[in-house]
């Protein structure tokens, strides 16, 4: 492989070694192999390999794993996935798939053996919860449990039911939680709860974490990144274990950093210099959303890096500050979408639990000085005139 970094090679051999048991396992696609389907869609392997070589630095591996990474991808059908939607609006599933053109991450979507998904297959009814069963039966112990929406549990779990037998979303995940291999929560309702778990949470939605006692890993977004939801099951093709997690479950290859380390605006937010209101001068010259409500500082994501809309563009890049999706409790936490927290410091504002203990708990103090540094911008800029 011509590969100088030998630190890495009892991992490179490890994957290797991953890839030929999943090669073992029977193909479950039989129609057309990812390389056809990818080539069907407009796709070259130049295409192909630039976007393997993508995911692997997401996954901060080397880039002389990139062809192993592309190996992963063509046995990625070998693991049996049941996705399941609870309390939710469906927007993760319509985010990945419903793009104006198909990407490669949609097209591996496609790829991967999606025994249950109610967004996607044809049953509906009687026959949709038998092929649940069914799939559950079959690949006991084997599959991939993914969950889209938080999980009503007010009123005994009534507020959901699912199917032709009225059964309780609730007592369903419990029981696709028991079986599967690995369980990932899709989206910030199925992580934290989401949207229905905000005050009042008439539905007592809890997340998926609440109802098993399994451990499930979160790939929070409202919506999540394609890449981070893919990237997740590549992970979890090529380790066979789960991923190294923060405070809150989340895989640190993708929450590691927050979105304000990531920005291309931090310069103008070290500079002092902000967008006062939408339209300003500033606004049209690029400045920091911070005081227009951005809520970058505070939450962990990728977005700069994964970016939306087959990979154009996201939210603070076209104008528009983070909303913290990403968090547990956004909606009740993050105060008005576009207000500044000011001098609310993270690690006092929400329950004590800063955003700087993701981080292994190193940092909260900087974190502290960074929200100082915050209030004490904000208080500067207040005192500047706005740029005409
Ligand atoms: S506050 Fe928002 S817009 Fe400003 S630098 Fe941080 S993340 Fe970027
Ligand atoms: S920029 Fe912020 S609000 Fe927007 S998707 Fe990313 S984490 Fe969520």
């Amino acid at each position: 492989m011509g590969r100088k970094d030998t630190s890495y090679d009892a991992l490179y051999a490890s994957f290797e070694e991953r890839i030929e048991q999943l090669k073992k396992l029977p193909k479950m696609k039989e129609e057309s192999s990812i390389e056809e389907v990818i080539e069907e869609n407009g796709f070259g392997r130049r295409d192909f390999m630039k976007w393997t070589g993508m995911m692997t630095a997401l996954l901060s591996l080397p880039s002389t794993f990139t062809p192993l990474m592309a190996e992963a991808v063509k046995v990625a059908d070998r693991l049996p996935i049941i996705w399941l939607h609870m309390a939710e609006c469906t927007g993760c599933t319509e985010s990945l798939l419903r793009s104006a053109e198909p990407t490669i991450d949609s097209l591996i979507f496609d790829y991967i053996s999606l025994e249950y998904q109610e967004t996607l297959m044809s049953a509906a009814g009687w026959q949709a919860e038998q092929n649940l069963e069914r799939a559950m039966e079959k690949y006991d112990g084997r599959y991939i449990l993914m969950v889209e929406g938080g999980i009503p549990t007010g009123n005994e779990g009534s507020f959901l039911t699912i199917g032709g037998h009225g059964k309780k979303g609730k007592d369903i995940a419990i029981e696709a939680s028991e079986k599967a291999a690995a369980i990932f929560a899709i989206g910030t309702c199925s992580a934290f709860g989401g949207v229905q778990a905000a005050v009042p949470n008439p539905t007592g939605s809890v997340a998926l974490s609440e109802v098993t006692h399994k451990t499930v890993i979160n790939v929070p977004g409202c919506p999540p990144s394609e890449k981070n939801i893919v990237g997740t099951l590549l992970h979890y093709l090529l380790y066979g274990t789960l991923p190294a997690l923060d405070v809150y479950n989340r895989p640190k290859w993708a929450y590691r950093l927050r979105i304000h380390d990531l920005c291309e605006r931090r310069g103008h937010f070290d500079a002092g210099e902000f967008v006062e209101q939408f339209g300003d001068e500033g606004a049209k010259d690029g400045y920091c959303l911070y005081k227009v409500g951005c809520k970058g500082p505070y939450t962990f994501n990728n977005c700069s890096k994964n970016k939306f809309n087959q990979g154009t563009s996201w939210p603070v890049q076209v104008g528009f500050g983070c909303m913290g999706c990403s968090e547990p409790d956004f909606w009740d936490t993050m105060g008005t979408v576009n207000e500044p927290l000011k001098d609310r410091l993270y690690n006092t504002t929400f329950g004590g639990l800063g955003a700087d203990a993701t981080a292994d708990k190193i940092g909260i103090g900087l974190l502290t000085a960074t929200a100082v540094g915050i209030a004490a911008h904000a208080a500067i800029a207040s005192v500047k005139p706005p740029k005409e």
